[in-house]
């Protein structure tokens, strides 16, 4: 049977709107630009997945416990976080067409068009200059100096008319209470959830009764104004992130590190992703966050090309020591077997819910030639499908209606269904396969004989004739494999 994998992304944002998953904002009004709306199918979807990871980075350890901290937080910790003076990307302006780009972006992709050429002699001397960006005169300027020896032209209008490179801080600011003061200091929405679960650290530690080495994990909104954000949910200006940072002795940090890549490499894998769509890329050493002693990416291999889907990072003792100063308040840990006192290091996994839903539906897609038609069916794991099973009556009579609404409503206890009586059973099948549905109960004449229904497996769109009363314990042994 013929099989073509995803191709395009616009092949995805399509199903995704047709079906349900994912929605422009504010669409009616024309849409704000990188935020989106979860529909039925793709808030299930996410909801499986946040579920998944939930379970993994709590639930199956006895040393790792969740909080839910708020998105607003105090001013200062935004100057403790590093956030204020250094979230920064830096950006240039078309002057003619007002659009603004990233600058570092933009030399990146005059790069790639240059290597598809084939002059990577000059590609690779080009990603030299771009990498020492910042060591000759600054960062903006040494980035505003390649464009201009480039006259690199603006993607959209053509033009070669730029402003200078400037930094542009990612956080979205607001003001808090009614009464706004000249000197009230902004509030921000944050730009990532980990600073909510270090200044929760010591409360933790204070009373869940748990020791080094232990974990916090977070699942939450982030906002971050991010410059180009043109590639549906994988770049987005509000998202959401799953988070856990794991407190550990300075020293063991390295082990912990690589403990935590491979685990969540696997928790991937997991997910049903094809382990060749996935890759590790560890950070070199002269580009970590200041911050950083060690990080990696885990990247996927989107329609867009292999980007990053989480970071592990090894922090150090940075966030802790800097709240510390910051507030005042000790962040100590005392290690009362070993009589030691230290300010933990912290091994973080940060992994974007929209990018993982992103690359699990991109890698569940599917176009399969079936007798001369094509199908368009989403492979996804069963335990992340939105819908579990489709229930049908064979055709519209009384009699099989009755029997399969009532199926219906049993495996609604348990199971996410969808009952459908419109069409024929071809078109029935193909509604679910694009909604990634596993199963397909139908129920018809000889079963309403013998109290048997039909199962259709969506992947090999096998059928098998099974017991009314087995389909529960049926779906729960296809669902988790
Ligand atoms: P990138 O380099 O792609 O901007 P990042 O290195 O800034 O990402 P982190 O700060 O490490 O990202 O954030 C952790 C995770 O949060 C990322 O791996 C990604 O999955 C997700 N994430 C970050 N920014 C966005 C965004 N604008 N839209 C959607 N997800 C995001």
């Amino acid at each position: 049977m013929p099989v073509s994998h995803l191709k395009s992304l616009d092949t995805l944002v399509s199903l995704c709107k047709s079906r349900g998953f994912i929605f422009q904002s504010s669409e009616i009004y024309g849409g704000l630009s990188a935020v989106y709306d979860y529909g039925p199918l793709g808030v299930e979807l996410k909801r499986n997945i946040q579920s998944e990871w939930w379970k993994a980075m709590t639930q199956a350890h006895d040393n790792i416990v969740g909080v839910d901290a708020a998105i607003f937080m105090h001013p200062k910790v935004w100057h403790a976080s590093g956030h204020v003076e250094g979230f920064n990307d830096p950006m240039i302006d078309d002057k003619q067409s007002k659009k603004r780009y990233r600058a570092d972006m933009l030399i990146e992709q005059y790069i790639l068009k240059i290597r598809e050429k084939g002059d990577q002699e000059k590609a690779d001397t080009l990603q030299q200059l771009l990498d020492s960006a910042g060591t000759r005169k600054g960062l903006c300027e040494d980035l505003h100096e390649i464009i201009m020896d480039e006259k690199i032209i603006a993607p959209d209008s053509g033009a070669f008319d730029w402003t200078e490179v400037r930094q542009f801080n990612l956080m979205f600011k607001t003001h808090y209470g009614a009464v706004t003061k000249e000197d009230d200091e902004a509030i921000y929405l944050r730009p990532e959830t980990a600073q909510g679960i270090f200044v929760n650290y010591k409360n933790v530690l204070d009373t869940a009764r748990v020791q080094v080495p232990f974990g916090i994990a977070q699942i939450g909104k982030a906002f971050r104004n991010e410059v180009v954000a043109r590639q549906f949910v994988f770049r987005m200006r509000e998202f959401e992130q799953m988070e856990m940072q794991y407190f550990v002795e300075p020293g063991t940090d390295d082990g912990e590190y690589e403990k935590w890549l491979e685990a969540r490499l696997e928790w991937h894998k997991s997910m049903g992703v094809r382990p060749e769509n996935l890759r590790v890329s560890p950070h070199p050493e002269d580009k970590l966050a200041h911050y950083a002693r060690a990080a990696a990416d885990i990247q996927y291999h989107y329609p867009i090309g292999w980007q990053e889907v989480e970071g592990i990072h090894n922090r150090t003792d940075f966030d802790l020591s800097r709240h510390q100063e910051f507030s005042g308040k000790k962040m100590e840990y005392f290690d009362q077997k070993n009589q030691k006192r230290y300010i933990p290091y912290v091994i973080e996994t940060s992994v974007g819910l929209d990018r993982t839903t992103l690359m699990i539906l991109s890698d569940a897609y599917r176009e399969e030639e079936v007798e001369g038609e094509s199908r368009t069916v989403l492979k996804l794991h069963p335990k992340l499908a939105p819908v579990k099973a489709g229930v049908f009556p064979l055709i519209k009579k009384p009699e099989l209606k009755e029997v399969a609404a009532k199926l219906d409503r049993d495996l609604r206890k348990e199971f996410t269904t969808q009952y459908d009586e419109a069409g024929s059973i071809g078109k029935r099948y193909r509604r679910q396969d694009e909604a990634g549905t596993p199963f397909c109960i139908t129920v018809d004449f000889d079963g309403l004989e013998d109290q048997t229904v039909t199962v259709r497996h969506r992947d090999t769109m096998k059928q098998d004739r099974i017991a009314l009363d087995q389909v529960a314990s049926v779906l729960r042994d296809g669902i988790h494999i």
